[in-house]
C-alpha cells in the first residue's frame, strides 16, 4: 500500500513540527511566478552568471578519468583541508590546522553542521534581521528560537551593538553575523566586528560568522572575527560557490575550536559522510589556480554595482552603496505595497522579477533585492521598467 493510499484510511503520527511548520522561502515564490512568464527579466536569482573556470573544470574531469572516485575522510581530504588551512592563513587571518576544518555540502551544510552542533531546543539565536532565510529554516529543526537584530536601511543595513545585546537573555546561545551581507551587500567595518565580539564575549555566547561572500569585496576590505577572536567561541562558514562561481558544486568549509569540529564531523558523518570526491579535487585547483577569473568576475559585479547605484541614486530609490557579496536593495515603499505584494506585481506588470525583502525579514519589508550576478542590459532594462511601475503606482 503506498503512503498516500494508507493516509487515506488511517491516521498517520504526526512528523515533525518544525520543518512542516516553518514557511518555505519567499523567493521561490517568486522565481515560481518568472518561471511560468515568457520573457521575464530574472533579478532575482542569487547565484553568478559566470560558468566555473575551465582549469578547475579540466582539473575534475582528469580527476575522474584516473577513477579515484571513492569515499573520502568525512570531513574532506587532507590534502584540501592543509590547502583551506593555508587559505585561511592569507586571505583571513585565521589559524587552524586541519582539525579545526570540516568541508561540508556548501557553506549552508558547514552553517547547517554548525547549527545542530551547537542548538538545543529553546536557545535563543540572534539572527540579523534582514537574513538569508536559511538560517530560520535550520533553526525551525534544530527547536531554536530565532531572535532577529535590526540591520536597519536607515543605518546603512548595519546593526547597532548595543540593541543586539538589549536582546540577549540567560537563553541566548548563539549570535549569527553574516559579512559580507546576503541580501544587503552591507561588510560590517573591523570596529563594529570588534563590537559585536565583545557583546559575545562579554555575554558567553557562540558567534557564528558566515563568510560565504569572503572574497567578494567590492570596496574596502573584509575582516574575518576569527582572525582577532581566537577564545573558540567563533566559528566561520565560508564556500567556493561565490567566491569562483562553483554554486552546483556544492563545496564549503566551516572552521571551529576542535570540540565543535569534532561535533560538526559526526553530523556530516550522518547526513552526507562526505563530499563528492571530485568536487573536492575541483576545489583544490581553484585553490592551486590563478585568481584572475576570480578578480575578473568581481570587477564585473562591481561595474554593475556602480551601474545600479546611479539608475536607483537618480530615481531616488537608493538605500545604500554595497560593499560586498552582489546584491543591491531598492527602496520599493513609494510603490504603496509591501515587498511582496509589489515583487509579484512587477512579474504581471512589467515581466521583471526581484526579491522581495519580506522574505528576508521585516526589517527590509520596504525593499527588494536586485541581483548583480544578472547581465548588465538585464540590470538596465529591469531596473528602467521597476521605476517606471514605481512612478504609475504613485501618480
Ligand atoms: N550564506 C549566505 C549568506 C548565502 O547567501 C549562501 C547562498 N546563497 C550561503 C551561505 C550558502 O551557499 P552555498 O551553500 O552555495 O555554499
Amino acid at each position: 500500500m503506498t503512503r498516500r493510499a494508507a493516509t487515506a484510511t488511517h491516521s498517520l503520527q504526526a512528523i515533525a513540527s518544525g520543518p512542516a511548520e516553518a514557511a518555505h522561502s519567499g523567493i521561490r515564490e517568486v522565481v515560481n511566478l518568472a518561471l511560468v512568464t515568457p520573457g521575464c527579466i530574472r533579478l532575482e536569482v542569487g547565484e553568478p552568471n559566470f560558468p566555473t573556470p575551465s582549469h578547475i573544470v579540466d582539473a575534475a574531469i582528469e580527476f575522474a578519468r584516473k577513477g579515484h572516485l571513492k569515499y573520502t575522510a568525512t570531513a574532506g581530504m587532507l590534502s584540501l583541508r592543509e590547502r583551506l588551512a593555508a587559505k585561511l592563513a592569507k586571505v583571513n587571518g585565521i589559524q587552524a590546522g586541519v582539525n579545526n576544518i570540516n568541508c561540508s555540502v556548501g557553506g549552508v551544510g558547514g552553517i547547517a553542521g554548525t547549527v545542530a552542533a551547537l542548538v538545543e531546543p529553546g536557545d535563543e539565536v540572534l539572527v540579523p534581521d534582514p537574513a538569508w532565510p536559511n538560517y530560520r529554516l535550520m533553526l525551525a529543526w534544530a527547536h531554536g528560537v530565532l531572535v532577529p537584530y535590526a540591520c536597519a536601511p536607515a543605518n546603512q543595513f548595519l546593526p547597532d551593538p548595543r540593541e543586539v545585546e538589549r536582546l540577549i537573555t540567560p537563553r541566548t546561545k548563539m549570535m549569527i553575523i553574516n559579512s559580507p551581507c546576503n541580501p544587503t551587500g552591507a561588510v560590517f567595518p573591523r570596529p563594529l566586528l570588534e563590537s559585536l565580539v565583545d557583546v559575545a564575549v562579554r555575554h558567553n555566547l557562540y558567534l557564528l560568522s558566515d563568510e560565504c561572500y569572503d572574497e567578494v569585496i567590492l570596496d574596502g576590505e573584509h575582516t574575518s572575527p576569527a582572525s582577532f577572536c581566537t577564545d573558540g567561541r567563533v566559528i566561520s562558514a565560508f564556500t567556493f560557490s561565490k567566491t569562483y562561481a562553483m554554486t552546483g558544486w556544492r563545496v564549503g568549509y566551516v572552521v571551529a575550536n576542535e570540540e565543535i569540529s569534532d561535533s560538526i564531523t559526526k553530523i556530516l558523518e550522518s547526513n552526507s559522510s562526505c563530499l563528492p570526491a571530485i568536487c573536492q579535487k575541483a576545489a583544490e585547483a581553484a585553490l592551486d589556480g590563478p585568481r584572475e577569473p576570480l578578480l575578473q568576475m568581481v570587477s564585473a559585479y562591481r561595474d554593475r554595482r556602480d551601474l545600479c547605484v546611479g539608475l536607483l541614486e537618480e530615481a531616488g530609490l537608493l538605500i545604500s552603496r554595497p560593499s560586498g557579496a552582489f546584491y543591491i536593495m531598492a527602496d520599493v515603499s513609494r510603490s504603496d505595497m509591501d515587498s511582496r505584494e509589489f515583487a509579484f506585481d512587477l512579474v504581471s506588470s512589467k515581466k521583471v522579477a526581484v526579491a522581495p525583502g519580506t522574505a528576508f525579514g521585516e526589517s527590509a519589508r520596504s525593499a527588494v533585492r536586485i541581483s548583480l550576478a544578472s547581465s548588465p542590459e538585464d540590470l538596465s532594462r529591469g531596473i528602467a521598467r521597476m521605476i517606471e511601475r514605481i512612478e504609475e503606482l504613485s501618480a
